[in-house]
């Protein structure tokens, strides 16, 4: 008897394109549910594992952390979700639960944690098995596709933006997946959003300033005046020193991203003055509650840019050239 099988964009290694695969369907382990995936989001970090600039994943790998779906199938002793529950699944993907950091609430820096899509297979396929107590009830009010973008631009997203303190200026260094949510999220703060993107990107941009940015223009340029914070969401180290440049003494400049190129040598008086760099990592269960309780409120609205599962190469070229204004979304 043949197993049943199911879709994968999957890696076979670094730098080569992701192949469609017929592979099993997963079982749910003790405490995994199946999840038919409907929608996965297509994220920067995706993009650095393809590209081997993260250098530890499991292979072949299936990549995705941003899954939306519905659960299929419980594993023993998983009770928190029902069969037809909608679920999101993001990159954290396990911790230990036992470390100190783990046990003082910072279990995004746990060094036993193990994340969707990279450690753990994602969602680019057709189902995937998740632990139940690292997925999330998605809220009412987003459609699938809609939902995908809230699980990683949005709550390591928000998360940063946490970490940016309470400033009213807020500058953003790339104008993509998070910050088109994040912009909407600091505005409704009462900030004022300051967007930076590739010089001559007036697309990028336009759609800034659609979003409720009071001033867009590219990185090379200075804001009209200082910020109280930046977050650079862009994967480019000099953009560590040109923020740094547009903050305020005291400000902070938060890096948002998983992976950055190096980061130029710059004098220590664009530091001086308490300014403060700083990475965020991760995500903790708490960040997602928090966020995905907010969204709605706000309300968030994305802007999802479908594609079938097959195109997830296209997807992520397009990422790559930074041609989206928006979200990739994976439909299977
Ligand atoms: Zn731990
Ligand atoms: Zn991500």
């Amino acid at each position: 008897m043949s197993e049943p099988t199911m879709r994968a964009m999957r890696l076979g290694a670094a730098h080569q394109p992701l192949r469609l695969t017929a592979v099993a369907i997963p079982t749910p382990a003790p405490g995994q549910v199946l999840i038919r995936v409907h929608a996965c989001a297509v994220c920067r970090t995706d993009l650095h594992v393809v590209d081997g600039e993260l250098t530890e994943p499991k292979l072949p790998l299936i990549p995705g952390h941003e899954i939306v779906g519905t659960v299929a199938a419980l594993g023993d002793g998983a009770d928190r979700f029902a069969p037809g529950d909608r679920v999101g699944v993001p990159w954290l993907g396990f911790t230990c639960g036992v470390c100190d950091f783990c046990r003082a609430g910072r279990e995004n820096l746990c060094a036993r944690a193990r994340f969707t899509g990279y450690q753990i297979d994602g969602g680019y396929a057709d189902y995937t098995v998740a632990d139940q107590r690292f997925c999330f009830a998605m809220p009412e009010g987003y459609s699938d596709v809609q939902a995908a973008p809230l699980l990683c631009a949005g709550l390591i997203g928000y998360r940063a933006l946490r970490m940016a303190g309470d400033g009213a200026r807020l500058g953003l260094y790339g104008f993509g997946a998070a910050a088109h949510i994040i912009a909407q999220v600091a505005r409704w703060q009462g900030r004022r959003v300051f967007a930076f993107t590739s010089p001559g990107d007036t697309d990028a941009q336009d759609f800034a300033r659609e979003l409720g940015a009071v001033w867009a223009g590219g990185s090379d340029q200075s804001p009209p005046e200082l910020l109280d914070a930046a977050i650079i969401f862009a994967p480019v180290g000099p953009l560590v020193p040109a923020a740094l440049r547009a903050v305020e003494r005291g400000g902070t400049v938060v890096c948002a991203g998983i992976h950055m190129s190096p980061i130029p040598s710059f004098s220590y008086d664009i530091l001086w003055g308490e300014r403060v760099v700083r990475s965020v990592a991760n995500l903790t269960r708490r960040d997602g509650d928090e966020f995905l309780a907010l969204a709605p409120k706000v309300p968030v609205v994305t802007r999802p840019l479908p594609y079938a599962l097959e195109q997830a190469n296209q997807a992520l070229d397009d990422l790559r050239a930074g041609k989206l204004q928006g979200a990739a979304v994976l439909v299977p």
